[in-house]
């Protein structure tokens, strides 16, 4: 019989708190014709309850030697469907069906959550919801305000496309190997329609980029090389604050200035 070893280099920690386990599938909740995904299964922690309770999931998961255990517990659950790939790279668009919008959830490694929520961004509109399990600090700058010390740019483009929700936290020892950081879970709403608009969707993620990469400074000079004084006279933000005191808002208005009619 194959005993697997937790893969550090895969971010391996498995959910074994049954409790856990049913809070988070009962937050998520998901219903018979609903199309949800599953990034890093794993050994079917959430993949078995969730098909027992819809009958169907897809799952994408990065360690082949996983799968064969995997498909086995799920065998008489339900229809599974293993995508042995990246997720990081993985073309989402395979999945889009206008009937069912998306449903992702995952008890995501943690080495790779920040690169793969940037890359589930790319693909908001046809996603109703996430549901995930990241390292707590994580959630924490997902849903930081202004102002506030883990407020940065992963909150800034985060919080452009979806509405985030911290829900619950999870300890170490809800998992095996228990990983050295606390858990917390989030769900995350992309907007129907989002409120304020980028008319230049890079050109906005790169002045966002751009402004913290220099924490410490000015917007005026953080930003030199891309707006200039006589710009700043016509942007209705103050070009003398810090780039955590700024709004959403107003890195659209920094970043739309450039593109106006
Ligand atoms: N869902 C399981 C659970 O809750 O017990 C496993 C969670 S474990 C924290 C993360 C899972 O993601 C592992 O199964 C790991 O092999 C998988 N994984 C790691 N990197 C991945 C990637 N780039 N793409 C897809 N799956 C990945």
């Amino acid at each position: 019989m194959y005993t697997h070893i937790a893969r550090k280099r895969f971010g391996q920690h498995f959910l074994h708190d049954k409790h856990i386990i049913q809070r988070l599938v009962s937050v998520i909740a998901p219903e018979k014709d609903q199309h949800i995904i599953e990034i890093g299964p794993g050994q079917g922690a959430l993949t078995v309850p969730v098909l027992e309770l819809i009958g169907e999931i897809d799952a994408i998961e990065l360690d082949k030697d996983l799968i064969p255990a995997l498909i086995e517990r799920c065998a008489n659950k339900g229809n599974l469907r293993v995508y042995q790939t990246d997720a990081l790279t993985f073309d989402f668009t395979c999945f889009f069906d206008k009937k069912s919008p998306l449903r992702v959830i995952g008890n995501l490694p943690y080495n790779i959550s920040t690169p793969l929520i940037f890359h589930l961004l790319t693909f908001a509109p046809y996603i109703y919801d996430m549901h995930f399990m990241l390292q707590k600090e994580v959630v924490d700058r997902l849903a930081a305000q202004p102002g506030s010390k883990t407020y940065g740019r992963l909150s800034v483009m985060v919080q452009y496309h979806c509405e985030v929700t911290a829900l619950f936290d999870v300890p170490p020892r809800a998992f095996y190997p228990p990983p050295q950081v606390h858990s917390r879970i989030v769900k995350l709403v992309p907007y129907h329609d989002i409120p304020h608009t980028a008319r230049d969707y890079s050109h906005f993620a790169t002045i966002v980029k751009e402004a913290f990469s220099h924490r410490r400074k000015t917007l005026r000079n953080s930003l030199k090389n891309l707006v200039k004084d006589s710009d700043w006279e016509k942007i209705a933000v103050n070009p003398q604050t810090r780039p955590e005191d700024l709004s959403v808002e107003d890195y659209l208005r920094i970043s739309n200035h450039f593109f106006e009619s």
